[in-house]
Formats: structure tokens, C-alpha cells, sequence
């Protein structure tokens, strides 16, 4: 079965992005780990699996070790599933990512969304980066090239519309993110001909 992937911290909108792609109300319940939920996306019609990895949310609070510790747990996990995993979407809130991502790495941290980011293609699936929160943002093409230029993608953002998804999943407008997992599907689907 083909899986996707959600990670992304917490109040970037990943509930309320997971209700609009599955049609399904879940919380994670507030507790770092893996949820699987199954899908209802029309275009797929065999097994499609969505999984949440939580703990990537809780990560600010928490002490170093248990940290360090959260994420030896999704990299395994995507270690060991890399195989059927169609895609990694990071979700960030597009409001606030660059300047979260730039405050960190002033303090000379990786910002764990790039870190997940960087994971995430180690490993050998494919991220796709949800932007979410467009409704707030004003000036949204200079955002969405800040937020290559900090992945390391050379801006502007339309030349990776294949991995920079812009989306309000609050009013479900999440056509954009349709559209890569789409076109992930039938890239799969192709190499396993
Ligand atoms: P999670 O912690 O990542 O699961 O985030 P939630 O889905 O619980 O959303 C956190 C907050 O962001 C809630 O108040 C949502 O209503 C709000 N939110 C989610 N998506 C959007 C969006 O597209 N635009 C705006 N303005 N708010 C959003």
C-alpha cells in the first residue's frame, strides 16, 4: 500500500489538513508516536494510507534526550518503510516558518523542519512541503521563495511546484497538495510496471 507521511509541528494546521484529506475528524490525543488513519482520496481507489508522526510537533518542550530520542523514533520509522512511502509532507504554518527557521539558525540549530526536510530525502522519500496558512500571508510568492531559499531550493518557487504545495487547509483549498500527491501516485504506479 502506498503511504503518505504528515509531520510537521505542532499548530501548523496538520489536523485540520488531515480532516480535509481523508474526510475523517481525528486529534493525535496530545501523544508523541505514529498514527495511521486511512484515506478517502477519490483518485486512489486501492490502499492509501495517511500516517501521522506526532511526536515531530511536541518536540520545543522537551528535554534534549527525549528529543534526540523522538526522532531516532521517525527515522526509523522511515527508514524501515521508505519503500512504501509515496511521499513526506512537511507542513509548516507559511505565516511563521521563515522566521522560526531563521531564529534557530541564528542560535546555530538546525530548524527541525529543515532537519525533517533533510531526513526525509536521506532517507529516500520525496518531500513535499505544505504551506499552509496562505489566507494570512499577504505577500505570498516572496514567502513561498524564503521558504526554498531556507530548504536550499534555488527560488522562485514555481520552478518546484512539484514539492512547494501553497494551501488554507481552514477553507479547504488544498488543491495544490492534491496535485503533487497525484502526480507521486502515478510516478509510483509507473515504476512498478
Ligand atoms: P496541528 O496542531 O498542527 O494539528 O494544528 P490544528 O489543525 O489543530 O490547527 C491549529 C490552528 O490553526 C487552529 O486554530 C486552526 O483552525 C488553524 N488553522 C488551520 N489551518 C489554517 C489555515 O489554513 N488558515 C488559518 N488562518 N488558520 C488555520
Amino acid at each position: 500500500d502506498a503511504e503518505v507521511v504528515l509531520v510537521g509541528r505542532s499548530n501548523v494546521g496538520k489536523s485540520t489538513l488531515m480532516r480535509e484529506l481523508t474526510g475523517h475528524d481525528f486529534s493525535t490525543g496530545g501523544k508523541p508516536g505514529v498514527t495511521r488513519q486511512p484515506n478517502h482520496f477519490d483518485w486512489a481507489s486501492e490502499g492509501f494510507m495517511f500516517t501521522d508522526l506526532p511526536g515531530f510537533g511536541f518536540m520545543s518542550g522537551v528535554e534534549d534526550e527525549r528529543r534526540e530520542q523522538i526522532k531516532t523514533d521517525i527515522v526509523h520509522y522511515l527508514e524501515e518503510n521508505a519503500d512504501s512511502i509515496l511521499a513526506g509532507v512537511v507542513v509548516m504554518d507559511g505565516k511563521a516558518a521563515v522566521d522560526i527557521i531563521d531564529r534557530h539558525a541564528e542560535r546555530g540549530n538546525v530548524p527541525h523542519d529543515v532537519e525533517m526536510y533533510g531526513f526525509l530525502e536521506d532517507v529516500g522519500v520525496e518531500p513535499i512541503v505544505a504551506v499552509n496558512k496562505t489566507d494570512k500571508i499577504d505577500d505570498l510568492d516572496d514567502r513561498l521563495d524564503d521558504i526554498c531559499d531556507r530548504l536550499g531550493l534555488f527560488p522562485p518557487w514555481q520552478q518546484w511546484s512539484d514539492r512547494i504545495a501553497p494551501i488554507c487547509a481552514k477553507r479547504g483549498d488544498i488543491e495544490a497538495l492534491e496535485e503533487c500527491l497525484r502526480t507521486r501516485f502515478h510516478e509510483h504506479n509507473r515504476d512498478d510496471l
